[in-house]
């Protein structure tokens, strides 16, 4: 399995495209590094220049006698050199940055197709905030990493190495003391991987719970208030955001601990290489040049390692937010795309269900062995109680899930050999629960057709009979909505997806609920557009109140998932059966309604 193997590895492979920019960065950091070493170089080789004078190094390597002449060389070279460190450093924290940039914000656009793309049941299983935190959180965390972390790794193996590399050449001798302290360090940075990582997975992992808590409060805020439940959602975030404070205490505690131990082996290793050289010196085995200069890189190789926990801590905190992008990366949707197109023809087809049984858990089947057909042109309805499975017939038809058994086709092809995006554009789904986004009216209307005309954006709002209201919005169109579309009424919002779907002029229409969350009055101007939409469309309603749909050409009566009655308005009546039934008493409540809107029984209860 691809998820357990180690996550720098499988960031690297993901990151291929990076590779030659990785190589560059990476060239940088280590010339970068190797200038910024210089320096104790040339401190002693000027303590060797004054000490030494005319016999120094330095004359031997360039041909300058007199000792002033070399002091002028040296400080040429010198120059030189931290001219090269900091052009190095630029170029180095360039690429850095740039690729730290790149990365994040191909990785998140990436990843949010991906999610994009991932079928409706695992968004039913999944929290929307612990989502937001990996899009978010994580790969701001990989991010950080790159910035600096993967530089400083970088630069620390460079120290490491060409300083190792020095001292064994000229002072094999003591060169070991320096080095002393590398075991431990070694042995301790990996203890410490090995025990911070569990610790950072747990801290991320709190992270996505404690935004998927936020994620669930604020867009209920209303309900929050109207219950006054304000003090015991506070409570629960407290409680959530507690347990990010304690998982991040225990790894704080581990990390804390690490650079005090670190530089206890560093100290011992610094100070064997000052009395073990400076004992050699004393006996004139290694000159004073040499000797300061061995000094100065002891301390320069080691107490780099003490900013290593630091460095390990943003390395293991960005590891776990890489393993949990990735996870998501690699999550494969439950539904396969098909390769068919769909011609309009094709779309103007009839759409049936063919021996469809569906589960939502693989447990309880919510609709159970269904044969319906939907004719092609023609408006069919699908009533019964709450929890038949009508909804659940729309999804399967927008294949927002796959049938558990048996198929669903339209113009006699099966749905999952369609391309879902030639589906789903043929389909016009207007819900009761209409969401908007937030922008304007005219961005909401050209959800529908993104290259809809101002003309006829306004066509479309007539037939919806949202024109009227429309205009008398502070800004017309340009009316900004509001999150979810709430500064807006229920109607209204409904009027504005009738308005979408008229613009999306799609060969088939669902329509469910469409009119259950508004008035009488809205109601009716609703159908008024709602019939003009579905002329020689292929239609589907879901209603509860029947007589918005007993003219159309078939009913089917679901009850449990199964279909109970089917007919026209006429036939069901004579058949005196649950639709008849829900028929007499709906009519019988209109008659009621009519008699308490003229005055009769006046009861503030019943409304
Ligand atoms: P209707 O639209 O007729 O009111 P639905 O199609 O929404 O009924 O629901 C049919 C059955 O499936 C119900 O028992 C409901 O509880 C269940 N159900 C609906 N949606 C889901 C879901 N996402 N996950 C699990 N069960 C569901």
């Amino acid at each position: 399995m691809r998820r357990d193997r180690p996550p720098l590895r499988r960031l690297w492979r993901y990151g291929r495209r990076y590779r030659p920019r990785i190589v560059w960065a990476t060239l940088f950091s280590f010339l970068n590094k190797v200038f910024d070493l210089a320096p104790p170089f040339l401190i002693g080789v000027a303590v060797d220049v004054v000490v030494a004078g005319e016999s120094s190094a330095l004359a031997r390597l360039v041909g300058v006698e007199s000792p002033i002449g070399q002091l002028w060389v040296l400080a040429a070279v010198t120059l030189f050199m931290w001219g090269m460190e900091s052009a190095t450093e630029y170029v180095m924290m360039l690429l850095w940055r740039n690729l730290a940039q790149q990365l994040q914000h191909d990785l998140r656009t990436e990843t949010y197709r991906h999610v994009q793309g991932l079928e409706l049941a695992y968004f039913e299983n999944t929290t929307t905030g612990g989502l937001m935190s990996v899009l978010n959180d994580d790969i701001n965390q990989l991010e950080r990493f790159l910035d600096v972390g993967a530089n400083d790794i970088l630069q620390l193996a460079t120290t490491v190495l060409v300083l190792g590399v020095f001292f064994f050449a000229v002072a094999p001798s003591i060169a070991w003391l320096a080095f002393l302290p590398f075991p431990i360090i070694v042995w301790g940075s990996l203890r410490f991987q090995a025990l911070m990582a569990p610790r950072y997975a747990a801290v991320r992992e709190q992270v996505g719970v404690l935004n998927a808590q936020l994620a669930n409060n604020l867009p209920g805020i209303a309900t929050i208030k109207s219950f006054t439940a304000e003090a015991a959602e506070a409570a629960r975030v407290a409680t959530e955001s507690e347990r990010y404070q304690h998982v991040n205490r225990s790894a704080i505690a581990l990390s804390s601990a690490f650079v005090p131990l670190i530089r206890i082996a560093i100290v011992l290793g610094f100070t064997a290489a000052m009395v073990a050289g400076g004992r050699l010196a004393l006996l004139g085995v290694l000159s004073v040049g040499l000797y300061s200069t061995l000094v100065y890189m002891t301390q320069r190789l080691l107490w780099p390692l003490t900013s290593l926990g630091k460095t390990l801590d943003l390395y293991q905190r960005a590891m776990a937010s890489t393993r949990r992008v990735l996870d998501l990366l690699d999550t494969e949707s439950g539904m396969v795309d098909g390769s068919r197109p769909l011609p309009t023809e094709a779309a103007r087809g009839e759409l049936r269900l063919e021996g469809m049984s569906f589960s939502y858990d693989g447990n309880v089947l919510a609709l159970d062995d269904l044969d319906l057909v939907f004719p092609a042109g023609r408006t069919t309805a699908i009533v019964g109680a709450t929890g038949a499975g009508k909804s659940t017939v729309i999804r399967l038809l927008l294949r927002l899930y796959d049938p558990t058994v048996g198929r669903v086709t339209l113009g006699g092809v099966d749905l999952r050999e369609l391309r879902l995006e030639a589906l789903r554009r043929a389909i016009g789904l207007v819900d009761q629960d209409t969401y908007l986004f937030h922008g304007t009216v005219l961005d909401n209307l050209r959800y529908g057709d993104p290259d809809a005309s101002l003309e006829e954006v306004w066509r479309a709002a007539d037939i919806a009979e949202a024109s009227a209201f429309i205009a008398q919005l502070p800004q017309g169109l340009d009316t900004v909505v509001g999150e979810r579309g709430q500064k807006l009424s229920g109607g209204q919002r409904q009027r504005l997806s009738i308005a979408r779907a008229v613009l999306k002029d799609p060969p088939i229409l669902v329509l469910d609920e469409a009119t259950s969350a508004v008035d009488n009055e809205t109601e009716a101007a609703i159908q008024r557009s709602l019939a003009r939409l579905s002329l020689g469309r292929t239609t589907i309603v879901i209603a509860h109140r029947l007589s918005t749909i007993r003219h159309a050409d078939r009913i089917y009566v679901l009850d449990s998932g199964r279909v109970a009655e089917m007919g026209s308005h006429v036939a069901l009546l004579e058949r005196s059966g649950i639709y008849a039934n829900l028929w007499r008493v709906q009519t019988g409540e209109q008659q009621t309604a009519a008699l308490e809107s003229s005055g009769y029984r006046r009861d503030p209860a019943a409304n």
